[in-house]
């Protein structure tokens, strides 16, 4: 456990696959956590690794 979710999304959604109701959380702190579960999220501002196509 202990593990943090990271999300280009700025809101993103827990259900902890459906034991508890969906919730959504508003990352615009940066680092948020789900009230149910207590699964941490962060907001990242891109993907690792992802490629950047600039001409
Ligand atoms: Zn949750």
């Amino acid at each position: 456990m202990g593990n943090i979710i990271r999300s280009t999304e700025e809101i993103v959604s827990c259900s902890d696959n459906g034991q508890h109701p969906l919730v959504y959380i508003n990352l615009k702190d940066g680092i948020a956590r789900c009230q149910y579960c207590g699964q941490k999220f962060e907001k990242v501002d891109t993907e690792s690794h992802a490629p950047k196509n600039t001409a």
